[in-house]
């Protein structure tokens, strides 16, 4: 039977090359600064998206836990959508590694705009936190692979600005935005004070992310990563993943975009399914008419694995691991549905 695991982009597995070019990896110590591969892996990635310099770090979490803790003090609040990762799938951590409280708003599929972040800015007062940061997250996990374009973060990025407030970017899915919308990465470190980026998620990297920012908040947040017990040693077989992936499986992403529409016209035109939210990148949420759990089932029977995020909710995410053959399967199994 042919297997199709939907479930996630984090499943996909390291390719022959990226394999060969972990092997082959420079590495030293990298708590003292001497792994040649993972310094060249954050100058890169630094690059890409404008900034200054880099930190690698084991998760996105971690890279977002650690850009919080560097953009605040205790007693502080960040502003944020109310799906966002960094409240909703990071274990509390906002409130537990920083002292921070989160001002969620509710967006539109997880987009926020400068309209709805400005009257939510905290004024100077002993009874208020003080707001000093706003987290958006594109492509928005939740919102079910939603984009910003840049043009829609420019006001957000003026405010921030104006207010004083930093501005951080939950990038886990920025290069699927990219794909998406058709921006400049480069472009992107003008109007973030931090970038996180995953590497293991559609880029198919087996471990890491990436945290851009300036040099002197590196600096500072090197200690964090250390404290949060994030400092590897010989990291450079895995920082060889993610330069092998940032050379290899980016441009690769609109094949996932387009296998995403595809299900996604088999969805609209399956019975078992009631409405099939936007697609625009390589995530797919649809509601199910019979309970989720039972519509996943008779997927598993056909070797077709996805997860649900509602009762009647089921979610999709291509990635590198889905082949056209394995498309092609699924779009058979929804038209006998
Ligand atoms: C996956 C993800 C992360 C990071 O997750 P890790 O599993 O810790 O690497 C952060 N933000 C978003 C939006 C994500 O989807």
């Amino acid at each position: 039977m042919m297997h199709v695991d939907l479930r996630s982009d984090t499943v996909t597995k390291p390719t022959p090359g990226m394999m060969e070019a972990m092997m082959n990896a420079k590495v030293g110590d990298d708590v003292f600064g001497e792994d040649e591969t993972v310094n060249e892996l954050e100058q890169k990635a630094a690059a890409i998206f404008g900034k200054e310099a880099g930190i690698f770090c084991p998760s996105g979490t971690m890279t977002n836990q650690v850009a919080i803790k560097c953009f605040t003090q205790p007693l502080d609040e960040l502003i944020a959508d109310q799906t966002a990762h960094v409240y909703r799938y990071e274990g509390g951590g906002i409130a537990f590694n920083s002292s921070v409280s989160a001002r969620l708003l509710n967006g539109e599929r997880g987009i926020i705009t400068a309209e709805m972040i400005a009257p939510e800015i905290n004024a100077i007062n002993d009874h208020y936190p003080r707001t000093s940061l706003v987290v958006l997250e594109n492509t928005s996990n939740r919102g079910g692979g939603s984009c910003y374009t840049l043009e829609q973060i420019k006001p957000i990025a003026a405010l921030c600005k104006a207010k004083g407030l930093k501005l951080h970017l939950d990038g886990a899915r920025i290069f699927n935005a990219l794909t998406a919308t058709g921006d400049k990465s480069e472009d992107y470190g003008k109007y973030f004070d931090g970038v996180s980026v995953c590497l293991s998620k559609g880029l198919g990297a087996p471990v890491g992310s990436v945290f851009l920012s300036d040099k002197e908040t590196i600096r500072y947040a090197r200690r964090v990563r250390k404290v949060f017990g994030g400092g590897m040693r010989q990291a450079g077989f895995l920082a060889a993943a993610g330069i092998y992936a940032l050379d290899h499986h980016v441009e690769r992403l609109k094949i996932d975009h387009a296998h995403a529409q595809i299900l996604a016209d088999a969805l609209r035109n399956c019975p078992a399914v009631s409405h099939v939210l936007p697609v625009e990148t390589n995530l797919i949420l649809f509601d199910t008419v019979e309970p989720a759990a039972a519509f996943l089932e008779k997927l598993a029977a056909h070797g077709i694995k996805a997860l649900s995020t509602h009762p009647h909710r089921v979610r999709f995410v291509l990635h590198l691991d889905v082949h056209p053959d394995q498309v092609e399967h699924v779009v058979n199994i929804l038209k006998a549905m």
